[in-house]
């Protein structure tokens, strides 16, 4: 054997070590139904000291793969490695039908043909099944079943979902393009972002194939997009979305669409947009409540073997709140960290191990500040006019919905919220009411108020 041979052999014996190492870890960590799905199928390609490169058969596989196991196959790496060490991903491989015991065969079997019936650039886990259903997003999963179940004409076509960033908005859009495709497999469905949808666009406009998107649009049964608000400002791209929208509105095709905001407070929207999205249902969803941030948390750790306990759980559910992709985040952190020592978790293990995610999450929260400066740049005004002594008119409900939200998203007591606007609790109750009854009767109020709160949610 040459010299270069021999070098090749060892790197090969070494990547093929680690990798059985990484998997035996893996293996502890996760539950063997995913074991099987997600591991088995892996690959070693390469090792070189710093990167250890895994390769895997398609885009999908791998982006399902990273969203999920990535951080863990990571950390199972560089254990066995000994040291920190880059894993990357290659797609294009496939492991030989030969290496794969019967009972992951037919595991391999059934996710591939499972997912040959999957509709285009959806998540495989981006189901009902998988999506907890509480308070703050009931009434949109409803609405989203409702769409799936009429036949023709639906009021709710189209459905406009639109909250915060992390609530779900796209989970469920996936959702209602895998049952689609699952009841009707000759549904022709279009998922796709509203940046995609643009980009598709330009690019039928650069080779002349512009008739060809539009009939690629105007046949579809299904035209779910993500983000719409991305439409904005961009005015070739809604003609031709009007268009489409006609179109298949006209033909009882159905329509979904999200976005972090309602269609009239999407700037740069032309007004016939604006009554075409309100024209069917429109349904936000809410910042979830700690209960629904805890059973999403439950039900995350069904994939995996090792279990946390509630008390723990409860504890992440209460801290991290934001979004829900961080609660994913924290919890991979933590099954990372159980796999590798062992044993349990306590309070103090998961405060220093999180510690991080909860910084940022105390980073996030609201500072009255911040409020009145979201509130007077709203009105035009300046944070003095909002904390002075002065009374004008224009001043005074400007000042109250600040104290309101101060009240409402920050952890601050009245006495405390009073003395940023020099003035004391007694007023800054009195604001809180006022904004609440008058958010009954009047109309403008309230839709600032909620305009507002989800700019405050998303700072
Ligand atoms: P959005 O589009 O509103 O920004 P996503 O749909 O991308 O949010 O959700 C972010 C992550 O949180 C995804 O991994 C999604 O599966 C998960 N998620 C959000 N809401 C829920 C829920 N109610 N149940 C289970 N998982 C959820
Ligand atoms: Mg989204």
């Amino acid at each position: 054997m040459t010299e270069k041979g021999l070098k090749i052999t060892k790197v090969n014996e070494k990547l093929n070590a680690v990798w059985a190492s990484a998997t035996k870890l893996l293996k502890k960590l996760l539950n063997e139904e995913t074991y099987t799905q997600w591991i088995i199928p892996v690959l070693p390609v390469s090792f070189d000291d710093k990167k250890f490169v895994l390769g895997v058969s398609d885009e999908f596989f791998l982006s399902w793969l990273q969203d999920n196991f990535g951080e863990i196959i990571a950390n199972a790496v560089s254990t066995a490695v000994g040291k920190k060490t880059t894993v990357t991903f290659e797609i294009g491989h496939t492991i030989p039908e030969n290496k794969i015991a019967t009972k992951a065969k037919k595991e391999i079997k059934k996710t591939t043909r499972s997912r040959k019936r999957k509709p285009k650039n959806c998540h495989n886990r981006h189901t009902f099944n998988n999506f907890v259903v509480g308070p703050e997003n009931e009434f949109a999963v409803a609405a989203a079943k409702s769409i799936l179940q009429s036949k023709g004409a639906s009021p709710a076509n189209p459905l406009f979902i639109y909250g915060g960033t992390g609530l779900g908005k796209t989970h469920i859009l996936q959702a209602v393009a895998h049952q689609a495709a699952e009841e009707n497999p000759d549904a022709i469905i279009e998922y796709l972002s509203c940046e995609e949808f643009l980009n598709l666009y330009l690019e039928s406009l650069q080779t002349k194939m512009h008739a060809r998107f539009r009939n690629r649009f105007r046949k579809v049964d299904y035209l779910l997009i993500d983000d719409i608000h991305f439409i904005a400002k961009k005015t070739s791209l809604q003609e031709e979305f009007f268009n489409t929208f006609n179109n298949l509105y006209n033909a009882d095709k159905k329509i979904l669409l999200t976005s972090d905001r309602r269609p009239s407070e999407i700037n740069h929207l032309e007004d016939r947009l604006v009554s075409r999205f309100d024209s069917g249902l429109t349904v936000d969803i809410q910042p979830l409540g700690v209960e629904t941030r805890m059973a999403i948390l439950q039900k995350k750790q069904e994939d995996h073997l090792i279990k946390i306990d509630n008390n723990i759980l409860f504890f992440i559910a209460d801290k991290i709140t934001s979004n829900v992709r961080r609660l994913e985040g924290a919890l991979t952190r933590l099954l990372t960290f159980l796999s590798l020592k062992g044993g349990t978790l306590t309070l103090d293990d998961t405060e220093r191990i999180l510690a991080p995610m909860l910084e940022d999450e105390i980073s996030t929260l609201l500072t009255v500040e911040t409020i009145q400066k979201i509130v007077a740049d709203y009105f035009d005004l300046k944070v003095a006019d909002l904390t002075g002594n002065k009374r004008p008119r224009n001043i005074a409900v400007p000042r109250m919905m600040a104290m309101y939200f101060s009240r409402k998203m920050t952890d601050k007591s009245l006495p405390e919220i009073g003395s940023r606007f020099g003035k004391n609790h007694a007023t800054v109750l009195h604001a809180v009411r006022e904004m609440v009854k008058r958010q009954e009767s009047d109309k403008t109020i309230k839709s600032t108020i909620s305009l507002l709160e989800r700019q405050l949610q998303n700072v």
